[in-house]
This record gives structure tokens, sequence and C-alpha cells, in this order.
């Protein structure tokens, strides 16, 4: 990342904060916490005592008062680290860049210092059971009634559902219109008896019960059990006659949520993005140390041909992929990241993370496949980031669409 033109020293004295979090607080604990599915709530609370989360909130907020290069630079040190059960992405890349943009004064006021400190854990619901790609067909209602929102609903396939305190929920205010019937609501929906949620050793949300309930008409589903990203808690969340009230809806005013996910869309894709360079870089770094150490045929396996053509590809595509996303920061950072460029960047960079992924797995031969090794939670790992934040396919109509 040395060689990103955006990055003065300021950057690098954060990225060796992160980097010292990540290795004495985090990863000491990355085999109890893949095992429980989620991450500690203490993680947190810790980067927000360090001021590494919400970098880009500004000050009076309780946030770092930096830029979109400061959550970068957080994000790829995350990667580079090994962990991915910190949901940082979403809670300190997206929730607080929502609140940042839309939220009145005093929504900021009472939830970005929670969130910022890491007492307040965020998540953003967008995706239903019976569709993702498709948004204005939501069939999560939020109708007024007197001083609040009644919801009804269902959201899936949460990152951070099983601990947020806060979502973002996206919803219909008006379900006879698609897209400016949406508007987005802040749903407060810590468990009760939290405090013993945190102080509890194992931490664990997992439970006998097929459900959590949290405040009256919410509750999660279990934690869904996928192919990678283990150590991060990803939900179900369900909406029953649950009650908000209007205060909450984002911004004030009604229809406004799908224009609002729109503007924010481009962040959460360079997000991705982030990540999927620094997956990148770390797979072939990891890859290179390898196969200088292991002999075939009496050689070092760097030795041969093919595996030179291989790294050689890979860290081309590589480098030309940080030269894109670096283009890509600074444009964001400039106000100018167009939907189509930020579409661009997460397809073509998650598309590049697994393909890189992959082939340095195959360099590793047998010991790639297996969990002793880092790469292979990299290969799990990576296959979401084509799926989330708006499929690669959808990327694609919307790169269309621009032409
Ligand atoms: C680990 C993980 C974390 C996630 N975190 C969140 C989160 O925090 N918040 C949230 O709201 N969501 C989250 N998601 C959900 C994710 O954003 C959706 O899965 C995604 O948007 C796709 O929606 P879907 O799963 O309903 O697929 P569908 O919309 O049913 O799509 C299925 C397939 O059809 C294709 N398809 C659909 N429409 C078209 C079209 N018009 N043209 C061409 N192809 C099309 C898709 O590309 C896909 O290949 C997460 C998902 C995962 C796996």
């Amino acid at each position: 990342m040395g060689a990103s033109p955006w990055r003065e020293p300021e950057h690098d004295e954060l990225a060796e904060l992160v980097r010292a979090f990540f290795t004495k607080e985090v990863r000491p604990h990355a085999d109890r916490v893949l095992a429980q599915g989620h991450p500690d709530r203490e993680h947190y609370r810790k980067a927000g005592d360090l001021g590494l989360l919400g970098l880009s909130v500004p000050v009076e907020y309780g946030g770092g008062g930096g830029n979109f290069t400061h959550e970068a630079v957080l994000l790829d040190e995350q990667m580079r680290s090994g962990d991915s059960s910190l949901g940082l992405a979403v809670h300190s890349g997206i929730v607080t860049g929502y609140l940042v943009a839309y939220g009145t004064e005093e929504q900021k006021q009472r939830w970005l210092p929670g969130l910022c400190a890491g007492t307040l854990i965020g998540a953003i619901a967008m995706t239903e059971p019976d569709g993702g790609s498709d948004l204005q067909a939501m069939r999560t209602r939020a109708l007024r009634e007197g001083d609040d929102y009644v919801i009804n609903g269902a959201k899936t396939f949460i990152s951070n559902g099983g601990l947020a305190d806060i979502v973002i929920l996206a919803a219909k205010t008006d379900p006879t219109q698609r897209a400016s019937g949406v508007s987005l609501l802040i749903c407060e929906v810590s468990d009760p008896g939290k405090a013993g949620a945190e102080t509890h050793e194992s931490g664990s949300v997992r439970e006998d019960d097929a459900t959590r309930h949290g405040p009256t008409g919410f509750r999660r589903g279990r934690l869904l059990s996928k192919i990678g990203l283990k150590g991060n808690d990803t939900a179900e969340l369900f909406f029953d006659d649950f009650r908000v009230p209007a205060t909450n809806l984002l911004g004030g005013t009604e229809g406004l949520g799908f224009a609002q996910l729109m503007g924010q869309l481009p962040q959460e894709r360079l997000v991705i993005g982030i990540g999927a360079v620094a997956a990148m870089e770390r797979a072939i770094e990891l890859t290179v140390a390898y196969v200088k150490e292991r002999t075939a045929f009496g050689k070092p396996l760097i030795g041969h041909q093919n595996t030179r053509m291989v790294l050689a590809e890979c860290a081309t595509r590589t480098r030309v992929s940080r030269v894109f996303l670096d283009d890509c920061i600074a444009e964001h950072v400039r106000g100018e990241l167009d939907v189509a460029t930020a579409a661009m960047a997460k397809y073509w960079l998650t598309d590049g993370q697994c393909e890189v992924v992959d082939r340095c797995l195959q360099l590793f031969g047998g010991y790639g496949y297996t969990t002793e090794y880092p790469i292979a939670q990299m290969y799990a790992d990576a296959r979401a980031q084509k799926i989330y934040g708006g499929t690669n396919e959808i990327m694609k109509e919307l790169i269309a669409r621009a032409l």
C-alpha cells in the first residue's frame, strides 16, 4: 500500500496502530471466535477505545475527524491481519456513513458517539428472504401510527446481525410505490440484558432456541451457517409489530430511503474493493513465502516456471487492481465517484480476489486445502465478496446502464 498516492505519514501511523490492535487483541482469540461464530463485543469496545471506529466521523460526534482514506487504512490492515470476524466494514465503513450523510442533528448526537466508542454495534438491513437484488420490491413495511412507525417483515443475511444494537432498516413506508415508497429507519434492537451479554466470557449469541428475542416485536434468527466469514455474525432479523418512534426515520422525511441507499452504495462497494485488493496482496505475500520454502523435484517451488508465471500474473493483476482502487478512493474523497465506476471496482476487484486467491491456493498443493493454512480461509471468505453489496451481475447491469 506504500505506493498509494493519497497516503501520508499519518496513514502509516494509523496502520501501525491498527496492526497492533489486531495482532494483540483480536488474532489471539481467532479460533474461539471462529467456533462461536461471532466476534466478541469487547473487541468493538477496544477498537473504540483506540479511536479506530468512526475514523471519518466528525470529532463533535466522537469520531476521528478524518476522511475515507482513514477508513481504507483500517479495512486494509484488518484484511492483512487475517481477521474477518469484526464487522468493521459495515459498522464503521457503512452505518456511520448513513448517519453522517443523512441523519438529523438529533440522530447524529444520539447514535454516533456510541458507534464510535464501540458500545453500540451497527448493521444495515436491506436484503429479504424473498430477494436482495430487486430492492424496490422489498416487502418489509413501516407504517405510521401516531408518533410511531410499526414495522413488519423479515430481513436476512444481515452482517453483524447477531450482535447489532442499531440496525438501519430499509422498509416501505408507502407500499403502493416502488423506489419512492422506501424509507430508512433506525431500529434500536439491543437485547434486554445486553450488559450480561457484554461480560460473559464466551459471549455466545448462539442459543439452543432457534431465535433470540430483543425488544418487543423484534427477534433474531440463528446465526447463518456459512462456508466462509465464519467469525462474523450473519443473521436473519424478524419484525413483528415492532415500534420505533417517528423521530427514528433517517433524515426525517419519508420516501427518501432508496435515494439514500443509492447515495451510499458507491462507498459500500468501495469498502468491498478495499478488502479485495488487500486480500490479493496478502495471498501473494503468503504464497511467495511458501513457494520459497517448499521443494519439489529437488528445487524450491519458486524455481519451477509455472509457479513463477502464475505469481507474475497474480502480482500484475493485483498491482493494476491497487492502482484502480487508489484512483477510486481519490475520486470518492473528492466526492466524484460515480455509481458505474464504483460498480466496476466492486465487480472487477472481487472477481480478481477470487481468481488470485484460488490460483495462490493451488500453489500450496494439499496444504492449501487445509484450515491450517490461512489461504484456505481466504478462499472461503473471498466467495461472498462477489455476492454482497449487490451481486457482480447487478454491478454489470449498473455499468451497462451508464454506457
Ligand atoms: C456473507 C453475506 C453478508 C451479507 N450482508 C448483508 C448485509 O449486511 N445487509 C444486507 O442487506 N444484505 C446482506 N447480504 C445480502 C446480499 O446483499 C444479497 O445476498 C445479494 O444482494 C443478492 O441477493 P439475493 O441473495 O436475494 O439473490 P437474488 O437477488 O435472488 O439473486 C440470485 C442470482 O440471480 C442474479 N440476478 C438477480 N437479478 C438479476 C438481474 N436483473 N440480472 C442478472 N442477474 C440477476 C443474481 O446476480 C444472483 O446471481 C449479505 C450476503 C452474504 C452472503
